[in-house]
């Protein structure tokens, strides 16, 4: 039995996971509409995990984000999982409920709100580059697969990584022309209209970067899932070049969005949660 829903419980589960920016976001967004919940971390080691699932009910908590390294760990609680969820195989949001443990992916959903809408960018038949085939950018490419670009072009230090993404999108999307490079100059950047990067290079001010300047043109849009700091050197290069360039806070705040919308059923005040990032980051 689900308790009395005053006082639900939210959060992000991950190991580690203080550095997270969904804390402000989420409780600010619960103040904002006067709800009467808490979003918390929860930060569990993996032997910590089966006792966690248990207990979720008794401890009152109603919806969970989920983060590194947890993210296609977590499938195996849970009782259904939505239809992009099993696409990109890895879970970052979870409903409780009286039904079970309901599992989505709000990350795909959440990078192509902002791609689309605020950037304006249109991925139907334009030829893409990701850099990076780990959990983030398997949900990315998903998205884009979604979308009909003419060419997914993608490149992993980790080969297997790489060809199993390739693989599974190859399943997954028939008519998707999809190339595993196997170096950053197999990408054909200079003629792409897309580069992402999906890889944790940027988070540091010492990280290089991935990309020659040379390669960068006008009529490029450069997107660094990266949101702190807030230009990295791949979106300052790109910038010099005359791209045009995002950081991935974006994303974070329209997957934030989905999960709000997920776990209270009602539409979430976007500036608060918007102003509420800024203001942690
Ligand atoms: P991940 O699962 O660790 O994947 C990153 C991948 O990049 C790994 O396969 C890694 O290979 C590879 N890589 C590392 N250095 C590389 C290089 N020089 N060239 C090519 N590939 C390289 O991490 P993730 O969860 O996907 O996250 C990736 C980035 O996205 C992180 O910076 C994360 O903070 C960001 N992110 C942002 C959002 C958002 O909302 N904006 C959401 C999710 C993630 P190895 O494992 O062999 O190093």
């Amino acid at each position: 039995m689900l308790k009395d829903p005053a006082g639900k419980i939210y959060g992000v589960l991950g190991y580690p996971v203080k550095h997270s920016l969904s804390p402000a976001m989420h409780n600010a967004a619960f103040k904002g509409m006067e709800i009467p919940a808490e979003y918390r971390l929860f930060e569990i080691p993996p032997q910590g995990l089966d006792e966690f699932f248990a207990s979720l009910r008794e401890n009152n908590i109603f919806g969970l984000n989920v983060t590194i390294p947890y993210k296609e760990k977590v499938i195996a609680y849970l009782d259904k999982l939505s239809e992009s969820a099993v696409l990109i195989g890895a879970v970052n949001t979870v409903k409780v409920s009286a039904q079970g443990l309901e599992g989505f992916n709000t990350d795909a959903e959440g990078f192509l709100k902002h791609l689309t809408e605020d950037l304006r960018f249109n991925p139907a038949g334009k030829n893409i580059v990701i850099i990076g085939a780990g959990g983030a950018s398997r949900a990315i490419a998903v998205s884009l697969a979604q979308a009909k670009p003419n060419r997914l072009n993608i490149y992993d230090v980790d080969v297997t990584k790489l060809l199993n993404l390739a693989d599974s999108l190859r399943a997954n999307f028939k008519t998707l022309t999809i190339h595993p490079a196997r170096s950053i100059a197999e990408l054909k950047i200079k003629d792409c209209d897309l580069l992402i990067n999906a890889t944790p290079v940027g988070m540091k001010t010492a990280d290089p970067c991935l990309v020659d300047a040379d390669l960068m043109h006008e009529g490029l849009l450069v997107y660094d899932l990266i949101y702190n700091p807030k230009q990295t050197s791949l979106l300052k290069t790109a910038k010099e070049k005359g791209a045009k360039i995002s950081n991935g806070l974006g994303m974070l705040l329209y997957q934030g969005m989905s999960s709000f919308q997920i776990w209270t059923g009602k539409t979430p005040p976007k500036e608060i949660m918007q102003k509420a990032l800024e203001a942690a980051l």
